[in-house]
């Protein structure tokens, strides 16, 4: 278990110039009222990087150091460094925009773009080689797990990134997110994402050793809101969150990093 959380909104593909400065405003405002005590990254699409990356500058320079820092993340890299590569963005692009942190695998691309396994772990090598720190997600089908398969597949998905050259697993985020909670409303219970996230939690410790695995961050997502953040951060292997839907109204964000705290 970390024991700094670390809260992630991601955007997905929402937003407008105007949208994201009324938020990035409001969770700044939020933050310096809360405090510290908690790591927050927000994933603008890849076009608002710039702009989000400006605005949270600009908003860290005013507030001072009394409050937490928020770490700008990027919803997707490229597998490849750099070259005829249309429509990609590569890691080191992502980072010379201050971008920080990189989802990769999560389950709408793995679904809507087919990326598999091997390129998911070719995207976190990448962004680790860039500086970059890759939140890799992993989680089962509703069938899947009716079928009894749920910690098989995670595991193979993580498997697969742990075992992939160039990637450094003590370096990595994990983030456990059920496809059947995602955008659903359903919610694992926490009891739960505590099995699948102690299980992963022994794979990384069979990998990278106790002592590195218990530095990894696992994050939960799939409709976690202001309502089950508490029930689920209280869980000893849930060190954070990756956020949707409730990333989108400051309130609701700033309410979950306030479980975090
Ligand atoms: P949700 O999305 O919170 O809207 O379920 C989580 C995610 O897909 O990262």
């Amino acid at each position: 278990m970390t024991t700094r959380k670390l809260i992630v909104g991601n955007w997905k593909m929402n937003g407008s110039l105007a949208a994201n400065a009324a938020l990035v405003q409001a969770i700044g405002q939020g933050l310096e009222r809360a405090g510290a005590a908690v790591t927050v990254a927000v994933a603008p699409p890849s076009v608002y990087l710039a702009q989000v990356g400006g605005l949270l500058a600009a908003g860290e320079e005013e507030a001072g150091q009394c409050r937490a820092t928020v770490a700008l993340a990027a919803q997707d890299v490229s597998a490849a460094p750099s070259g005829a590569y249309t429509g990609d963005i590569a890691a080191a692009m992502l980072r010379e925009l201050g971008v920080r942190y990189v989802i990769v695998g999560h389950s709408e691309r793995r679904k809507y773009q087919g990326e598999s396994n091997a390129v998911i772990a070719a995207k976190a090598a990448q962004a680790q080689a860039a500086g970059l720190t890759p939140i890799a997600c992993l989680g089962e089908t509703l069938e899947e797990r009716d079928a009894g398969r749920a910690l098989a597949v995670v595991q193979e998905q993580l498997q697969a990134v742990l075992e992939h050259e160039g990637v450094n697993g003590a370096a990595l985020v994990v983030a456990y997110e059920p496809v059947w909670a995602i955008g659903t409303g359903r919610t694992a219970s926490p009891e739960q994402a505590q099995e699948v996230h102690a299980a992963l939690r022994a794979q990384l410790a069979a990998a990278l050793g106790e002592s590195a695995a218990r530095h990894v961050a696992i994050l939960y997502g799939g409709s976690m809101n202001a309502g089950n953040a508490a029930e689920l951060l209280a869980k000893a292997d849930i060190d954070g969150g990756l956020i949707g839907g409730a990333a989108l109204k400051a309130p609701d964000f700033l309410e979950i990093i306030a479980c975090a705290q």
